[in-house]
């Protein structure tokens, strides 16, 4: 199948990794999906600029934490298209950095709602529309997680870190359950990028800070997050799945 019959929804689009990820599969003839929980503005200047190249796009809204909305989003999706074929996990959080001793409950919900549960309920919405075991055509999922998965985050975010290790473990798990669907799941796990989720976590010169601790000593761009999804979810990695690729110079 081309690209440009291809319906690709990505979660949290309307800035940073997932307007980068919009953007670029929109030029690959990508018709694109742009959820977003807020930023409406954000999310439609993004439509608009796809738009503007030739591309197709479409904004809408949904808290992926909320099981109602998701599921109003792919009901939407498929009235609108007709189909989906492909899915970025990306919307996130992160909040104020400090040692797990001073989060609250409340905090640590509101992360693992948005990070976790939003992830396991558009995974499991996705897969029930691209299964060819029910009528789907197959498709592919990625996953972002994050290098902290690995490395912790301890003293900064350690909730956000298990979050991400939650994420991996969706994609090897989910990954071997629709293989015979015909459905690939992966992740990437990109280092520290330039976006506003530093601002969110209390410390918006934190890419610079860290960079530090990266072996390509700098931090990375948006795009070069994108330009792994991307390509993972192409017909180029179609014997890839359960794969998490580390987008992080190094680190
Ligand atoms: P940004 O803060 O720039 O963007 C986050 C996006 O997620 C926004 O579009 C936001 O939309 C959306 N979002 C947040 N919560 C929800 C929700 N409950 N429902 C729907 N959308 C939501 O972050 P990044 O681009 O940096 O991050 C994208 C992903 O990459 C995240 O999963 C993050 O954890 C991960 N990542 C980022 C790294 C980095 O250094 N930047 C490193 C490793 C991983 P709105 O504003 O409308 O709420």
């Amino acid at each position: 199948m081309q690209n440009k019959d291809r319906v690709l929804l990505i979660t949290g689009g309307s800035r940073g990794i997932g307007a980068a990820t919009a953007t670029l599969a929109a030029s690959r003839g990508y018709r694109v999906v742009i959820n977003y929980r807020s930023q409406e503005a954000a999310a439609q200047s993004v439509v608009d600029a796809i738009r503007q190249q030739g591309g197709e796009a479409l904004a809408l809204q949904a808290d992926v934490a909320r099981e109602d909305d998701v599921r109003r989003l792919f009901e939407s999706i498929v009235d609108h298209y007709g189909r989906l074929d492909a899915l970025v996990n990306n919307a996130g959080i992160l909040e104020q950095q400090g040692p797990l001793r001073d989060m609250t409950a409340t905090r640590l919900q509101r992360v693992f709602d948005t990070n976790i549960l939003g992830s396991f309920l558009c995974a499991r919405e996705a897969v029930q529309r691209m299964s060819s075991r029910e009528g789907g055509e197959g498709g592919a999922i990625v996953n972002v997680s994050s290098a902290a998965s690995r490395l912790g985050s301890p003293n900064e975010y350690v909730d956000y870190a298990a979050s991400k290790a939650a994420i991996d473990t969706l994609t090897i798990g989910l990954a071997k359950e629709v293989a015979a669907d015909g459905i690939r799941v992966n992740a990437v796990r990109p280092g520290v990028i330039y976006t506003e989720i530093h601002a969110s976590g209390g410390e918006p010169g934190r890419v610079d800070r860290v960079k530090a601790q990266v072996p390509m000593g700098r931090g990375g761009q948006p795009q070069e997050v994108a330009n792994a999804i991307l390509w993972l979810l192409s017909d180029e990695a179609s014997y890839i799945t359960g794969a998490l690729i580390d987008i992080s110079g190094g680190r």
